[in-house]
């Protein structure tokens, strides 16, 4: 069913650390669009990780265009990005398809060239496949969620990657 392949991950992965970048970058991935919120950063923190910093500033070293795409508001959003040096598309309402061509026209990147990293099936996921990007599901970090999408998101997200483990195709886009 077609719906089912638009909240379909191309990966996923427990850690931002399992991406393998340099196999990214060897099928033709040229930008990355990060979502912020337990994706990059938990969603009570003010300040990124060292390690999530340093893992940032790699991509960038790798040949890599990154820029953040997120539904919060754009004081959070400018700032941290200002951090990191990133642009940023605050705001974004995804899984709605303008912030996702937004971010693309920043990077300069066509979708099949542009991978998606985010934690949630119905915006990161759905947003991105609506385009036809390479889309990486990652386990959210630990940070307190929007009420929303404790009670409502998460629940669909559970049936939808049991479905996905009931079709065993699941096991097949998991990277270990
Ligand atoms: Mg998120």
């Amino acid at each position: 069913m077609l719906i089912f392949k638009l909240l379909y991950p191309k990966l996923y992965v427990s850690s931002l650390f399992d991406i393998d970048i340099q196999n990214l970058y060897q099928t033709g991935i040229r930008g990355i669009l990060f979502d912020l919120d337990n994706t990059i950063i938990p969603r009570t923190a003010d300040v990124f990780s060292a390690e999530v910093s340093s893992w940032l500033k790699e991509i960038r070293g790798s040949n890599f265009k990154a820029c953040i795409i997120s539904n919060n508001n754009s004081k959070r959003v400018s700032k941290l990005a200002g951090e990191l040096d990133l642009p940023a598309v605050c705001y974004a309402v995804k899984p709605r398809r303008k912030p996702f061509r937004q971010a693309l026209e920043l990077l300069g990147t066509c979708p099949e060239q542009t991978a998606v990293v985010g934690d949630q099936v119905f915006t990161d996921i759905l947003g991105g496949n609506r385009l036809g990007m390479f889309t990486i599901l990652v386990t959210p970090m630990d940070g307190k969620e929007f009420w929303a999408t404790r009670l409502i998101s998460r629940q669909l997200e559970k049936l939808v990657l049991n479905l996905f483990k009931k079709q065993s195709i699941y096991t097949g886009c998991r990277q270990k």
